[in-house]
């Protein structure tokens, strides 16, 4: 079944768009038969729960982080993303660079914009996210995150059926990119748009979402 699910959606992705699995709350067995159907990207949302799947499953699996990250649990998941897709707020930057110098490594991030009608939701406005890239942007500039990659921005859309509602999020946050990609030309890594969900992941790709992060619709319900 969930090979069969894989199969499906790799057959209406475009090439070049990186599916993530996103596995949380079912057990490492499934996540196995995912990685036997020969998928190696996967995404967890809750500290404890990824560092455990990360130390028992294969080595060459890609985890994403893509939830709510609070500072004292980057330890658990630091280790071993190959990417943190939710930062959404300076004290969370600042507590991965600071990792990163104690641990001689650079981080590979990406800046969540709110997006959609939920104020429950989290995310950086797009003045914040305009605030750091100009901050690391330029000669002249002091970078103050020298062990953080900025790879591109992360959005979730308003949680609706009414998909030009979806669409018009999905649109504001790719015409933002574009206008950072004019603004910034030298952030060379500034490439990805980690949009689209089970329900909404066609829409995303539409407006050229490079990453797409699917859970309900290969591994079913949680
Ligand atoms: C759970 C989750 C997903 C996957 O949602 P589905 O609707 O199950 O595909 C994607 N992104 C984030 C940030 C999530 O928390």
């Amino acid at each position: 079944m969930v090979e069969d699910n894989l199969k499906r959606i790799y057959g209406e992705l475009p090439p070049g768009v990186k599916l993530v699995a996103v596995s949380k709350f079912h057990p490492s067995s499934v996540i196995l038969s995912a990685y036997q159907a020969g998928q190696r990207c996967f995404g967890e949302n809750r500290p404890q729960e990824f560092a455990a799947k990360a130390r028992e499953l294969p080595g060459d699996i890609e985890w994403h982080f893509i939830g709510h990250l609070q500072t004292n649990k980057l330890k658990l998941v630091l280790p071993y993303a190959s990417m943190v897709e939710s930062v959404d707020s300076l004290h969370l930057l600042d507590s991965i660079e600071n990792w990163g110098k104690a641990n001689g490594r650079i981080i590979s991030v990406l800046l969540e914009l709110h997006l959609g009608a939920e104020e429950t939701k989290g995310g950086f406005t797009e003045d914040e996210i305009t605030g750091i890239l100009e901050s690391v942007s330029g000669t002249d500039a002091v970078n103050p995150y020298p062990h953080v990659r900025f790879c591109g921005l992360m959005g979730m859309a308003t949680n609706t059926d009414d998909n030009s509602r979806v669409e018009a999020d999905f649109i504001r946050i790719r015409e933002f990119k574009e206008r950072l990609d004019s603004s910034f030309p030298d952030l060379k890594d500034f490439r990805e748009l980690s949009i689209g969900m089970s329900n909404d992941w066609k829409i995303a790709v539409h407006q050229g979402a490079t990453i797409v992060r699917i859970g309900t619709a290969i591994f079913g319900p949680r």
